[in-house]
């Protein structure tokens, strides 16, 4: 029987959370299905990496290292994933919902004429040893179980924050796999990246997330918002509307049209819930909403609802925080 291959992203020489996500779901469906897990590490000089992909239960990790792969390039991340498919004989290869990810499983699997599950939200092997996979549809509004046909590749992309990384134990071998990378292969590559100036939390990578939206009225009262994230050590958010308002940059917002995330904890502040906005969100473990509104449709998915006014609540919110942690 084919492996599980499960790709390691890593930015800048450093793994990235949904690494060890992806890696520790294909340790769990390796255990289930009684298949190896493989693991692909692309980059430059990325070898010493493998170590912390040992620890999440990988029996075999394959490095491939190149500095025309220092930064992502579609084509030429896609050839390496492709080759590391072949040398470890994979039958399913597990990458992260995220950007690259999203990318690269799109042209892997047209590469591998393989089966797509994108945004996955759960995977489990079915009788006949079948893949399984949960899938979000329609902005969230409805779950998709998709079943893969056996004897094809299967693509899976899971959405980050939903499947927990744990410690595991693999044979943990390491390999350097060689991947000659032609002219074409660059042809699309990234040439400068720019980030931004603050060294705030990534609200796609945040365990808590506050996020405010037409409510806030104003660039200038995001500095609320900021009190509350901060309080509770989370990340800011936003909706599309103040996003399009151009109070807050683009990278916050959560959405259909922005980011997905799932955090432990998210607080909607001042948005209504409009079905774009859920798709970002709906997924987060503990929802909480704050709004004026009574019938504001966010309190139909929040775990817990406060009707008021943001601008009275807020403040309370952030003293009796700043109480707690002072008791220790
Ligand atoms: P509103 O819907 O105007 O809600 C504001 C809320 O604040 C109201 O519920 C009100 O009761 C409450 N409020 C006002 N003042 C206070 C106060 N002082 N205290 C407490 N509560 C208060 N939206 C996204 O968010 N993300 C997306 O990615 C996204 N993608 C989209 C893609 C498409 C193709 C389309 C058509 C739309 C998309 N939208 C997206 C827009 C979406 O439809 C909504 O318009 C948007 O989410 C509304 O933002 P909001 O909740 O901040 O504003």
């Amino acid at each position: 029987m084919g492996s599980i291959l499960a790709f390691a992203e890593q930015r800048d020489g450093k793994l990235r959370k949904v690494a060890s996500e992806v890696v520790s779901e294909g340790r769990r469906l390796a255990d289930a299905t009684k298949r190896d897990l493989a693991v692909a590490l692309v980059g430059e000089a990325v070898e010493d990496l493998a170590g912390g992909l040992t620890a999440c239960g990988a029996d075999l990790v394959l490095t491939i290292s190149d500095p025309k792969l220092a930064r992502y390039a579609p084509m030429a991340y896609a050839r390496a994933l492709e080759q590391a498919v072949k040398e470890a004989s994979a039958e399913v290869v597990l990458l992260p919902a995220s950007a690259m990810g999203r990318d690269l499983a799109a042209r892997l699997a047209a590469r591998l004429g393989a089966g797509l599950a994108s945004d996955c939200t759960a995977v489990s092997a079915g009788e006949g040893g079948a893949l399984r996979a949960v899938r979000p549809v329609y902005s969230g509004k409805a779950l998709a179980t998709v079943v893969f046909a056996t004897g094809i590749p299967a693509v899976l992309t899971l959405r980050p924050n939903v499947f927990p990384p744990r410690e595991a134990q693999g044979r943990g071998e390491s390999r350097r796999l060689a991947v000659s990378l032609e002219e074409a292969d660059m042809a699309v590559r990234t040439t400068e990246v720019r980030l931004p100036e603050t060294a705030e939390l990534d609200v796609a990578e945040a365990d808590i997330v506050v996020s405010c939206g037409r409510a806030m009225q104003g660039a200038e009262n995001f500095q609320f918002i900021r009190s509350l994230a901060e309080s509770l050590g989370g990340a800011v958010g936003a909706s599309r509307a103040a996003v399009d308002a151009g109070w807050i940059d683009h990278r916050y917002q959560v959405g259909q049209t922005g980011k997905v995330v799932s955090p432990k904890l998210y607080i909607a502040c001042g948005i209504s819930g409009a079905i774009q906005h859920l798709a970002g969100m709906s997924s987060s473990k503990v929802i909480v909403a704050i709004n004026k509104d009574p019938d504001a449709p966010i309190f139909k998915i929040a775990d817990y609802g406060v009707v008021g006014d943001l601008y009275a609540i807020i403040p309370k919110l952030v003293e009796e925080i700043g109480k707690l942690r002072a008791a220790g």
